[in-house]
């Protein structure tokens, strides 16, 4: 089986008892960054052999994990943060083992974007996750696109880009409400709620650190004042 375990998106704490039950167990390990991981499963005695798989692993790697499930032995794959395949290379593995008739298992646990989704205080029963924008081409399609999207919107973003996104939706769409969750779960959490402008002028003149998650207000998701502190 491919056991697909969340693991802490920093703190972490942040683990549930059958992720790591789930880990004490299997045969293997496949891991996007083996020393990155190498901290979490040293911190619960966790020792497995490890594969790396990242998204640079080509073909061969794919195959050497597939003989081993195929062989009927049970292996879990993690990501550096969060749940894999959520922008991250595990969606390949996922689907070329479905492809090849193994079981695969989800052990649930933190994303980042269903994190900062949760505490933004935008609109939670609808939303549209767009991972991470693109850079270049499709970019200003996509940002136009949203002038027109009633549902809330989460995307990630990296600390060097992020006051020029931020700039750009202003500039695309008007002045929606938005809250910029950086580095959560960890020692210098932030969760900036407020219009896009004060978004950018509370970023301005700082230089960006840590990961970001963007969630942003839809349409005619009307400011309130009251949600501000
Ligand atoms: N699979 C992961 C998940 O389930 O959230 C996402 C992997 S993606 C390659 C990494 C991006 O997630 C980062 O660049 C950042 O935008 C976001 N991210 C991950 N951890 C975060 C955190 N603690 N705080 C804010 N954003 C985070």
């Amino acid at each position: 089986m491919l056991y697909v375990v969340a693991t802490p998106i920093g703190n972490l704490e942040d683990i549930t008892l059958r992720a790591l039950k789930t880990l004490k167990e299997v045969d293997a390990i496949a891991a996007e960054d083996t020393r990155h991981s190498g901290i979490l499963l040293t911190k619960y005695e966790i020792k497995k052999p490890l594969l790396s798989f990242h998204s640079f692993s080509g073909h061969a790697k794919i195959e050497k994990i597939l003989a081993l499930l195929q062989e009927g032995k049970n292996v879990a794959l993690i990501s550096d943060a969060g749940t894999p395949g959520i922008s991250d290379p595990g969606f390949v593995l996922i689907r070329a083992a479905i492809s090849a008739g193994i079981q695969v298992v989800p052990i649930p646990g933190p994303s980042a974007f269903l994190s900062a989704l949760c505490v933004s205080g935008l609109p939670t029963d609808k939303f549209l996750y767009l991972g991470f924008l693109p850079k270049k081409k499709s970019r200003k399609t996509l940002l136009e696109s949203l002038r027109e999207e009633e549902r809330t919107v989460v995307f990630y973003e990296s600390p060097y880009r992020i006051l020029r996104t931020l700039q750009e939706l202003q500039a695309c769409l008007g002045d929606r409400q938005v809250a910029v969750c950086r580095e959560l779960t960890k020692m210098f959490e932030e969760i900036f709620r407020g219009t896009l402008s004060e978004a950018i002028s509370h970023g301005k003149n700082k230089t960006p650190k840590g990961e970001f998650v963007v969630v942003l207000g839809g349409k005619n998701f009307a400011i309130d004042k009251r949600l501000q502190i």
